[in-house]
């Protein structure tokens, strides 16, 4: 850490652990090709680094969620495919063209306008088309599309779909039976498709999809989590953690038995304590449900190998760690505080914040100082 170092946390990215999940998820699923999601600046992460590490190791297709995502990556990336999962916003086709975007589009009406803008443009950019087995939110239905094949057969003929899709809805528990269902449901309604497009390649595995098997894993898989060291399914381990949070102590504070720490004095000490001081809090995404009244269902830190449990509410700027036990020698004023990384694995945070690790990912603070590297 330099001296000139005035940011609350470091945040480190880990590329070597990226890379390695993504080759370990490639040949779980091989021969089927291996994307990946980058949306939501990866899960947190920066889309930029995150995608030109994956397209280093041979990786070419890459899912956003929106537009705007999808042209900002493909400024860094001229030549993968990048598909907006989200679909074809209103009245954007244009943009989707202008900018090599493949929308993944879900809907009578996205097909409508996709097939305006090639019939428009005199061109037919590849799309993909997303049907719904289940998860009832994005995607063409069963009964949709038999309506649309109806009224217009020759629908897919005036664009060029270059992947069939859908996403599972309970894939992170494997026995969950809707995983079969809607396994079963894509290869009914696949078969129901125009000769055409029954041939076309087909994608219907998120991260924890690619756990379920073979089956489960078609022409091209979809890892977003499991890429990020994050679990997918509640039966597996993790990945290489990829994400590092590390801070400092601000102040060290011995408190008499009978105070209180924090706001709402939510805390009360039986015992004297040292306490520790530390500027991260629920505006850098450190949850403020991460703090609780008792050791057991609150979170801790790792300060030099010892634990250090979290005391007193979560502020918006501060946490407040218990070090009573940790050496004057290890816990002091300017110390390396770990909040999430090889010894705060992301499922302890996820589990005390009663949350999924997808949100403490993408919550990861601003503020944080980050930097990408190969290797800790
Ligand atoms: C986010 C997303 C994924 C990736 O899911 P993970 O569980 O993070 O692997 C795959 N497909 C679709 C449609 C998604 O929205």
């Amino acid at each position: 850490m330099s001296v000139t170092d005035t940011a609350t946390a470091r945040l480190v990215i880990d590329l070597n652990a990226l890379a390695e999940n993504y080759r370990h998820l490639q040949s779980l699923s091989a021969p089927a090709q291996c994307a990946a999601v980058v949306k939501a600046n990866a899960y947190g992460l920066g889309a930029v680094p995150v995608a030109e590490t994956l397209a280093g190791l041979g990786c070419s297709v890459f899912f956003v969620a929106t537009p705007e995502e999808g042209r900002a990556l493909r400024k860094t990336l001229p030549k993968v495919q990048i598909y907006v999962l989200d679909g074809l916003f209103p009245g954007t086709a244009a943009f989707y063209g202008a900018h090599d975007l493949r929308p993944v589009l879900g809907s009578a009406a996205e097909i409508a306008e996709w097939q305006a803008y090639c019939q428009a443009s005199d061109s037919a950019p590849p799309a993909a088309l997303h049907l719904d087995t289940g998860m009832n939110r994005l995607g063409m239905g069963e009964a949709e599309l038999a309506t649309l094949t109806e009224t217009d057969p020759l629908w897919h003929e005036k664009l060029s779909l270059s992947l069939i899709m859908s996403h599972l809805a309970c894939a992170d528990e494997p026995s969950h039976p809707l995983n079969e269902t809607q396994r079963q449901r894509f290869a009914a309604m696949r078969q129901k498709l125009p000769a055409s497009l029954a041939e076309k390649p087909a994608s219907l595995a998120n991260s924890a999809g690619i756990f379920l098997g073979a089956a489960y894993h078609y022409d091209l898989v979809r890892p977003g989590i499991a890429l990020y060291g994050g679990r997918a399914t509640q039966d597996k381990p993790p990945l290489a953690p990829v994400a590092h949070l590390f801070s400092r102590i601000l102040q060290i504070r011995k408190i008499p038995d009978g105070e209180t720490v924090g706001y709402g004095a939510a805390h009360r000490l039986v015992r004297p304590r040292r306490i520790a001081t530390v500027p991260v809090g629920y505006a850098d995404g450190y949850f403020r449900a991460l703090g609780a009244s008792d050791r057991k269902t609150g979170a801790h830190a790792i300060i030099g190998g010892y634990r250090a449990p979290l005391v007193g509410r979560v502020s918006m700027d501060l946490i407040t760690l218990d070090v009573t036990h940790i050496p004057e020698t290890v816990a002091f004023r300017g110390a390396q505080v770990e909040l999430l990384g090889a010894h705060v694995p992301l499922a302890h945070l996820a589990d005390r914040a009663g949350t999924i690790d997808y949100e403490i990912l993408t919550a990861l603070g601003a503020r944080y100082q980050r930097s990408y590297r190969h290797g800790l």
